[in-house]
């Protein structure tokens, strides 16, 4: 297990700047995930680390050694940093059957013959590739070989595991499997685990925290839960989740009262700024029958997915998505009531995008503390039309 501290870390190709004083610490034995859409810095933060890049400023500390200084000129080169890494390209000797490529890692590091076959067996048998152990890299498809180099890196049990993009290779039905399997082995091990990936999902279900980046610098790092339920800005709130978050934009009207001239909303409290952006996830919107605080909109879209429909919602200019179970009873062009659960929504200010937090002295709760995920069956159930 080893505690991982990175300080304004700068990494610049020609005029671009990949990374932008990235800070971030990574507790000991923790799952991060980097997160965020291509060329927002993932790789360059993870090939930092590994020592496969080098920064133009900044500090990188593994326990305590300074692994890579620009003001102290430490440069430590990969091979003694003690980590262990997994990128997308799989780096298999051709020459070499699975179970060798296996073993050149646990060779590297002088493992004893019993020990080293042993976990050999072991790592193959839990990553579902224990019969193929004779082939070469080329009878093997592009998963099978990414499993391999998996292996590989988890018979050596370094402290810390890099992984970037580890499963991308793998179909459907094997990804989730092999994220069981990842999660389950890190949490034997304690590896403190970067994982750089594209997919939300893999994100959301193994990951301690997600760290969510956008040209070089973090937006946020909070655990999944607190990403999705409160995104600390509207690039948070918009990249994160699908169906995407409802984002309105409303003008100040009146005490709480915020409107849009289609929908005016009594948010209970007021934020500080003139114009604002609500987020509203899918499953946050309520429809049924007319209430007080509901807004009348036309269904223009139902989407059936397995089991949850998606129901697209307008009037006027504004358009809302609602998360609903898989038998709605609705049809396009009725029109239907719908309100906000008001206490799950998130607040932005227009012109800066970042969130405004309730007041704590307006007696509410406050936003600092987790919400947590609408599952409830009657959170979004349709009460009648
Ligand atoms: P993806 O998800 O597409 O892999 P990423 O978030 O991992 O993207 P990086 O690969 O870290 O992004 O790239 C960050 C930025 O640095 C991008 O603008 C990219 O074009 C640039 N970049 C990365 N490597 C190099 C390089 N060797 N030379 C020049 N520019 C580079």
């Amino acid at each position: 297990m080893s505690k991982i501290e990175i300080r304004n870390l700068v990494k610049r190709y020609g005029q671009a700047t990949a990374l932008n004083k990235v800070s971030l610490t990574i507790e000991s034995g923790e799952f991060l995930v980097l997160l965020g859409p291509s060329g927002c810095g993932k790789t360059t933060l993870l090939r930092c680390l590994a020592g496969l890049e080098t920064p133009d400023e900044g500090e990188i500390v593994i326990d305590d050694h300074i692994v890579y200084s620009s003001e102290k000129k430490v440069l430590v080169p990969p091979g003694k940093r003690n980590l262990g890494m997994v990128f997308q390209s799989y780096a298999l000797w051709p020459h070499m059957t699975v179970r060798d490529n296996v073993k050149f890692g646990l060779d590297v590091l002088h493992t004893p013959k019993d020990v080293s076959n042993q976990r050999i067996d072991q790592v193959l048998a839990d990553i579902g590739l224990a019969h193929l152990d004779e082939r070469y890299p080329s009878e093997l498809s592009g998963g099978q070989q990414q499993r391999v180099a998996l292996a590989r890196l988890l018979t050596t049990k370094p402290p810390v595991f890099l992984m970037d993009e580890p499963l991308s290779n793998l179909d459907a039905r094997l990804r989730m499997d092999m994220r069981v399997e990842l999660k389950r082995i890190q949490g034997e091990t304690g590896a403190t685990t970067v994982y750089v990936t594209h997919d939300q999902t893999e994100a959301m279900t193994m990951s301690t925290r997600v760290v969510v980046m956008k040209d070089g610098d973090i937006q946020q790092v909070s655990p999944p839960g607190l990403v999705y339920r409160q995104p600390e800005n509207v690039f948070v709130a918009e990249f994160i989740g699908m169906p995407l978050i409802n984002l309105t934009e409303l003008e100040h009207v009146d005490g709480s009262l915020f409107s849009n001239g289609d929908i005016t909303l009594n948010l209970g409290w007021q934020p500080d700024v003139a114009k604002i952006v609500v987020g509203a996830r899918p499953e946050d919107l309520k429809l049924g029958p007319a209430r007080k605080d509901s807004a009348e909109f036309t269904v223009t879209a139902l989407l059936p997915n397995g089991p949850e429909t998606i129901v697209q919602m307008t009037r006027g200019t504004t358009v809302l998505v609602a998360r609903l179970g898989h038998e709605t009873g609705l049809e396009t062009g009725q029109t239907i009531h719908v309100s906000f659960e008001t206490e799950a929504l998130n607040v932005y200010d227009a012109s800066t995008g970042a969130m405004v937090r309730r007041p704590r002295t307006q007696g509410l709760p406050s936003l600092t503390k987790s919400i947590a995920p609408a599952t409830g069956r009657n959170r979004n159930e349709l009460v009648g039309t």
